[in-house]
């Protein structure tokens, strides 16, 4: 049992788990990219654990690089993004948009339109968890870890109001602790 702020939680996702899913991923990317240099760009917060063991993992040459967004109040996606900076491909190598988890696909959203509004169209998605009972955009995501419920989760980079980023395997929301 996990007790961060007023909420518990409970174990879901143990790291072996987490590190086949990054392990599958890479597999793909460098089937897809191995004669070519992709630059993998984590979206910030949330993906900087994910992003980290993927580009260990990753056999091939690659760049890193980041960039910020916030939709995520407490435990409810608020629709609005914060903040999306330095975005963009001045070099036209490929990129790879590194996200934890898509939940309303409001951020993806954000992202795709942003690089179509730049002209960049050499890009994939990859994203380690997916809520697919919430995500109903068009977008593709190329790569993806594993499917999960429609629970809010912490751990492996997702926090709770700050809290839980550095646990290394995932927990799901418990209850609301009276
Ligand atoms: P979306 O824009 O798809 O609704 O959500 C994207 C972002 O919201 C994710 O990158 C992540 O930072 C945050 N998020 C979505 N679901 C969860 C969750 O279950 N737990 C936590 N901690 N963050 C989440
Ligand atoms: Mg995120």
């Amino acid at each position: 049992m996990l007790k961060l702020y007023d909420l518990e939680f409970v174990p879901l996702i143990p790291q072996a788990e987490i590190a086949a899913a990054v392990q599958k991923i890479s597999d793909s990317i460098l089937k897809d990219f191995h004669d070519e240099i992709p630059i993998f760009v984590g979206i910030l917060n949330g993906s900087f654990m994910f992003i980290s063991d993927l580009v260990k993992q990753y056999p091939g040459k690659c760049e890193v690089d980041f960039v910020k967004m916030k939709s995520y109040v407490g435990t409810e996606s608020t629709g609005k993004i914060k903040e999306i900076i330095g975005l963009g491909n001045p070099n036209g190598k490929p990129l790879i948009i590194v996200e934890d988890i898509i939940d309303t696909g409001n951020t993806i959203e954000n992202i795709v339109n942003t690089l179509e509004k730049t002209g960049v169209s050499n890009y994939k998605i990859a994203s380690l968890f997916l809520k697919p009972e919430v995500y109903k955009k068009p977008y593709k995501i190329d790569y993806l870890g594993m499917e999960i419920p429609n629970k809010f989760i912490v751990g492996y980079g997702l926090d709770y109001n700050g809290l839980g980023r550095n646990l290394p395997e995932v927990f799901q929301l418990k209850n609301k602790i009276k």
